[in-house]
């Protein structure tokens, strides 16, 4: 039977749930909720995470949650040495980042019975909705909870966001296929940028493996005329004059689809018992779309903050500051770099001038959510 009266609830087992959970599970009372049957799975995700070395400099002021930075092995799938990003010209430039491509069911999973050995009750294929004073869980486990506070790590559509008032905030909305059998440097993650391949996106190749790989589409809903994601996708793997050479004699082994905050920190990420974090909060780097990074530190901030607000009384409105402190500034640069970006996004030829004017490092430097000066100059500047 599961207590009514529990100290925390924790909705969403991924990164940011998962890591919330374990922390907090060490002093409180843990219920971890998850709608899917199973923990990690579909994945909804390319898996690219930079090496621990290469996130001190990406957030140099958060603390790194050992998950981050000792993944085991079995976890990793695979490792790049590379980032090259391609022009709409075919142009591409290329700078060193140690990146892991993780198996993110497995790291997912990993984190939950992390979670789990910490003493955390999780309960998969449930759903939680948000009562006054509490929560309805319906599917494999039904019945109403009430916990005495509430962390919101359900992602992108988060229901607890809602609940707290927050607007929903602007969206990429990626594609993604897992392939097989196809040509690809295996040392570099890459990105391509074009109007017409990835409107208000990119696109991108992920490496599995020496022939496979997270192949994959983001775009954004106002950059649309009318096409259809799935053209959108089938047209960069058949058609894009760099990437078809690599992809189109591939096999397509799985398809995912997911969303990605793309607006920064959700309005309030702390109301009355709940907070939230992760994509449920909008810690996403808007500038590159990576939210694993900032999900599991915001997972660690946010399970420490349950542990001292229920047994030592501190406010939640701390919770706020300490991410403000560890990330806020990474990640409101993010959205500016977003923003100054945009004016480019509507055309190749724009894209083009933008991409010959920033050196590799100074490409490397807007992937690590810093400001470059060709980018600070009025011409990109936001309108
Ligand atoms: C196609 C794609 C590719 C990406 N590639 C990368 C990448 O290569 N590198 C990177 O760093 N980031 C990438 N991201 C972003 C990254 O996946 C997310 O930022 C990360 O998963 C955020 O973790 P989270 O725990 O906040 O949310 P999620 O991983 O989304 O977990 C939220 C969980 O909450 C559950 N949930 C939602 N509502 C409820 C409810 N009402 N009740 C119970 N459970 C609920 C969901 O089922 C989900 O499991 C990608 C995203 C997409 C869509």
């Amino acid at each position: 039977m599961m207590r009514e009266d529990i100290q925390l609830a924790v909705v969403g087992a991924g990164p940011a749930g998962c890591t919330a959970a374990l922390v907090a599970a060490r002093e409180l009372d843990v219920v971890l909720i998850e709608r899917k049957s199973e923990i990690g799975s579909p994945v909804q995700c390319g898996g690219f995470l930079p090496e621990g070395g290469e996130l001190e400099s990406l957030l140099p002021r958060a603390r790194l949650p050992e998950a981050l930075k000792e993944i085991p092995k079995r976890f990793i799938l695979h490792h790049t040495r590379l980032q090259r990003i391609y022009s709409p010209s075919g142009m591409s430039k290329e700078f060193a980042v140690a990146g892991r491509v993780l198996d993110r069911r497995a790291f997912d999973r990993h984190l939950a019975s992390q979670a789990a050995r910490a003493g955390a009750r999780i309960l998969p294929a449930t759903r939680a909705a948000l009562l006054e004073g509490g929560l309805e869980l319906s599917g494999h486990y039904a019945g109403r909870l009430r916990p005495r506070m509430i962390i919101g790590a359900d992602g992108p559509r988060s229901t607890v966001s809602r609940h707290m008032g927050n607007p929903v905030q602007e969206m990429g909305i990626c594609l993604e296929y897992e392939m097989a059998d196809v040509d690809i440097d295996s040392d570099a993650a890459e990105m391509f940028f074009s109007a017409r391949y990835a409107p208000g996106g990119y696109a991108w190749i992920i490496p599995l493996g020496p022939d496979r790989a997270n192949v994959g589409v983001g775009v954004r809903s106002s950059y649309l005329s009318g096409q259809r994601l799935p053209d959108i996708l089938e047209g960069f793997v058949h058609d894009h004059p760099q990437a078809k050479e690599k992809l189109s004699s591939g096999e397509v082994l799985a398809v995912m689809r997911g969303l990605v905050p793309a607006g920064g920190s959700a309005g309030s990420i702390h109301k009355g018992n709940m907070i939230l974090a992760g994509d449920a909060a909008g810690h996403v780097l808007a500038s590159s779309g990576g939210g694993i990074p900032l999900a599991v530190v915001a997972g660690r901030i946010a399970g420490e903050s349950a542990i001292e607000h229920l047994c030592s009384g501190k406010s939640l409105s701390e919770y706020s500051s300490r991410i403000g402190r560890e990330f806020g500034r990474e990640l409101e640069r993010s959205v500016q770099i977003r923003k100054m970006v945009d004016v480019a996004m509507r055309s190749d030829r724009l894209i083009n001038a933008l991409f010959a004017a920033l050196s590799p490092e100074q490409m490397k430097s807007v992937m690590r959510a810093q400001i470059p000066s060709p980018l600070s100059s009025r011409e990109w500047s936001i309108k």
